[in-house]
């Protein structure tokens, strides 16, 4: 508890960023302190080593997902796969289109990177709304793929995203 106060009183927040209404949490505001950037990493990796599935890739999104996911990878001793926004990422890929509040968006991944997985944990900076998880489990579920948990470091409960979730999710850190 004492660590995650350390660490929730170095995200910043801003509000109407990046536009009207919204509040933005910017978790780079805790690796500017360098003690609560280690705190972070040891309560991420105290998590990340108690999930009882078991996992053979840490997958992490586009683009805060990946200040995470390779750290959390090699705490489990599995490989690290990124899914990009559309048009990033180069080889044979598979997609999925999602909604967003105003339009639709793509995310992408490496068609042979899930080859000889069956569980794979995803990782993210913050949950929303919860469509680009949402999407990011479905794009990996249609590859046959199980998704062990959904772990993000941020999670807005206000907005309900955790509900769309389809599979177990877990946050560090939940604002109302
Ligand atoms: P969602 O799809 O609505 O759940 O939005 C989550 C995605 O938007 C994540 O990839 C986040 O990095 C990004 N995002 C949304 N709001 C914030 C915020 O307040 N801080 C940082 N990232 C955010």
């Amino acid at each position: 508890e004492r660590k995650l106060e350390l660490v929730k009183k170095h995200i910043n927040s801003y509000p109407d960023f990046p536009k009207e209404g919204i509040l933005f949490r910017d978790i780079f505001s805790v690796f500017n302190d360098q003690t609560a950037s280690e705190v972070l990493q040891e309560l991420i990796a105290d998590h990340v080593k108690s999930i009882e599935k078991s996992v053979d890739a840490v997958i992490g999104l586009e683009s805060r997902g990946f200040l995470f996911g390779p750290q959390i990878a090699n705490t489990l001793s599995v490989p690290f796969i990124p899914i990009r926004k559309k048009g990033k990422l180069p080889g044979e890929l598979v997609r999925i289109e999602y909604s967003l509040e105003y339009g639709k968006d793509v995310i992408e991944l490496q068609k042979d990177s899930l080859c000889g997985k069956s569980s794979v944990l995803i990782v993210d900076d913050l949950l929303a709304t919860g469509g680009t998880m949402k999407a990011a489990c479905d794009l990996i579920k249609s590859c046959g793929v199980d998704v062990a948990e959904c772990f993000v470091i941020m999670e807005l409960s206000g907005l309900g995203g955790k509900s769309k979730i389809p599979a177990p999710f877990h946050s560090l850190i939940c604002y109302d």
